[in-house]
């Protein structure tokens, strides 16, 4: 008997997976759905594919109706009536769908409420651990509340998501990245503790070097710093460097991140993207 009902039991888990995000079981015929569902909220894990319940899958996109809210609050950011788009948005907040998180945070950061949109960009990142521009915002507000190594972590991630720099945030999460680790590492260096971040941050600097160079607002500045590389004056290079990227941080990062303001995704997965004038 006991032998019979363990058999049943393993029956039973092969027949049914649990849905990650509410528990509840998976039908076994139809379609099954999939989503990179985090470990924890707060966490900065990168998760693989977890199975989901058909309910919980439905509520990750919007139909129509939500649609129709959604572009009706990207026009509310546009015009900078954050309060507006807040309210309109809380009609049809789902809290199982990432990007009416995401949306969410980014209004609070408009807010300057940043300790509300941080709760917002963990549950996005939580629903989606693939969610890369969810990730860069979030490094953001870790910048803001002056939480570098936070903000390390999730600029690691967009670099780890999209190494080709496919959707253009890889490049200004690197240069996101390499700011904080000059950060800590300078703070390091002041209060007389070891840092052995010097070689990441050159690194990150060589890398980084060309790219910047060829934006043209750039090229007159790049040019002046070029002479220290050919003299070799390696160190002098790096200095003169970082303080050009100290003293362009806001114009660089102009230059460089992506215009999208707002993203929708559409009952049949359709992403509507919206578009500002920085
Ligand atoms: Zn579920």
């Amino acid at each position: 008997m006991k032998i019979l009902i363990k058999s049943m039991d393993i029956c039973k888990s092969f027949m049914f997976d649990k849905c990650s995000l509410c528990r509840g079981n998976i039908a076994i015929f139809g379609e099954k759905y999939y989503a990179n569902i985090g470990t924890s909220l707060g966490s900065f894990e990168i998760t693989d594919s977890k199975p989901l319940c058909r309910g919980c899958h439905s509520r990750r996109s919007d139909d129509e109706k939500n649609v129709e809210a959604m572009q009706e609050i990207s026009i509310l950011m546009q015009k900078e009536r954050y309060p507006d788009a807040l309210d309109r948005l809380k009609s049809i907040y789902d809290s199982k769908n990432p990007g009416h998180n995401y949306n969410a945070a980014n209004i609070f950061v408009n807010l300057n409420q940043f300790d509300k949109a941080l709760q917002y960009y963990d549950r996005a990142t939580f629903l989606d651990t693939h969610y890369l521009k969810a990730w860069y915002r979030k490094g953001m507000v870790f910048i803001y509340q002056r939480n570098c190594e936070s903000a390390v972590n999730c600029f690691e991630n967009v670099i780890i998501l999209d190494p080709n720099n496919h959707l253009k945030w890889t490049f200004p999460a690197l240069f996101r990245q390499m700011m904080c680790l000059i950060h800590i590492h300078n703070t390091a260096i002041l209060e007389g503790r070891p840092s052995n971040l010097s070689e990441k941050i050159n690194r990150l600097l060589l890398y980084f070097y060309p790219k910047l160079s060829e934006i043209q607002k750039f090229n007159n500045e790049f040019s002046q710093l070029k002479k220290f590389i050919e003299n070799k004056e390696f160190k002098k290079w790096i200095e003169k460097y970082v303080d050009f990227c100290n003293d362009n941080y806001s114009s660089i990062l102009d230059e460089i991140e992506p215009d999208i303001l707002f993203e929708i995704v559409g009952p049949n997965k359709d992403i509507i993207r919206y578009f500002t004038k920085k």
